[in-house]
């Protein structure tokens, strides 16, 4: 039971707990792992630094790509300050994944967007020799699935129940400013999908659960306080979505202040992918992509979150996919399908104008 629950957390689970040798270091994760302190002291010798060369910090960034899926660890949760060829590996992976300049370099860029805060859930597509381009057209593919690929597999078109942990909330917003935030988040999903969501008090009986939670809260996955990992969820069908209680959440940049406010409509629309099967992209528009900076909003689905969501669920029929869409062949069949169609009733009305013409 433990251990199916463990494994569709993602890619990271199937990774360690398979491995028995393993165990120990998920259930040592300390939070700390998630958060990366740099000073401008040591960033200069960061970017210089390269395979063989020792420096103190490196073990920092080391816990930081083994906790989201990048390195593997045998030594019971301890790094050492070598910057190493698996290290180095793991840092082109992660520039890969994040849509970066690869390198395998600790680089300014590469660093920034370590110190950005990300979403908990680890990112998929951090083995080595993965192919995330489809090569026969022009297109990329850069959204990704979890392992198994996994969806909610109710008949079409289906509704999914939601619901408010009551415990779990925090007080600086209103419900009502929560429950609009998340009714704004799942109409973008439904939008493109034949998958409606339906708010419902009972959390126990409800399909997708959602609660605010401090530090350790049961999971194995504890929250680290302000910024550094903002929320996680859960791969289907677990329906769990998690966001840390310590974030200054906000709706509304104007009446929020704070400088290290989070918005929680982007993070809930991303937490929600993930609640419907879809990983991290590397496409730094995406909903998808791990990271949001404070203060920063990205809500509207982007073509790759909405061709990743389609492959999984179709189309939704009132879904009208703009041109840039129906241009490039996708994994998403039914956009194939849109263009010959339309052309197919261009044709038609076409020849009837002719017809009506010469009669
Ligand atoms: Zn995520
Ligand atoms: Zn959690």
């Amino acid at each position: 039971m433990f251990l199916s629950f463990r494994y569709s957390f993602t890619f990271f689970f199937i990774l360690f707990l398979l491995s028995p040798s393993n165990v120990a270091s998920t259930s040592t994760l300390t939070p700390q792992a998630t958060k990366i302190a740099v000073t401008n002291r040591n960033i200069q010798k960061l970017i210089n630094a390269g395979r063989g060369t020792k420096i103190r910090g490196i073990s920092e960034f080391k816990r930081y790509l083994h906790h989201f899926g990048y390195l593997q660890n045998r030594n019971n949760n301890t790094f050492n300050d070598e910057f190493d060829a698996p290290l180095e590996s793991a840092i082109v992976r992660y520039q890969r994944n994040l849509g970066l300049q690869v390198n395998g370099k600790l680089d300014s860029n590469t660093v920034s967007e370590m110190i950005t805060p990300r979403c908990g859930d680890p990112d998929s597509n951090t083995t080595p020799h993965h192919h995330n381009h489809v090569h026969k057209t022009h297109f990329t593919k850069n959204f990704v699935f979890f392992p198994g690929k996994p969806r909610w597999s109710r008949p079409m078109p289906m509704s999914l129940t939601y619901a408010f942990s009551r415990e779990n909330m925090i007080r600086s917003l209103s419900m009502k400013e929560i429950r609009g935030a998340f009714q704004r988040a799942f109409t973008r999903w439904a939008s493109v999908i034949p998958v409606s969501f339906v708010e419902v008090r009972e959390f126990e009986f409800a399909d997708i659960k959602i609660g605010f939670y401090n530090g350790e809260h049961g999971d194995g996955e504890p929250f680290d306080g302000v910024l550094g990992v903002l929320a996680h969820s859960f791969s289907p069908e677990i329906g769990r979505l998690h966001l840390d209680a310590a974030e200054t959440w906000s709706v509304d940049f104007v009446s929020t202040v704070s400088e290290v406010a989070v918005d929680l409509e982007s993070v809930a629309t991303h937490e929600i992918g993930h609640l419907l099967g879809l990983s991290h992209s590397s496409v730094k528009e995406a909903v998808m992509y791990p990271s949001l900076r404070p203060r920063g909003k990205r809500a509207d689905l982007n073509i790759d979150d909405i061709r990743g969501v389609q492959s999984l669920y179709g189309s939704n029929p009132n879904f009208r996919s703009d041109w840039s869409l129906e241009s490039d062949i996708s994994a998403n069949q039914a956009s194939q399908f849109v263009r010959p169609l339309r052309l197919a009733s261009t044709l038609i009305i076409t020849i009837s104008l002719i017809h009506s013409l010469s009669s």
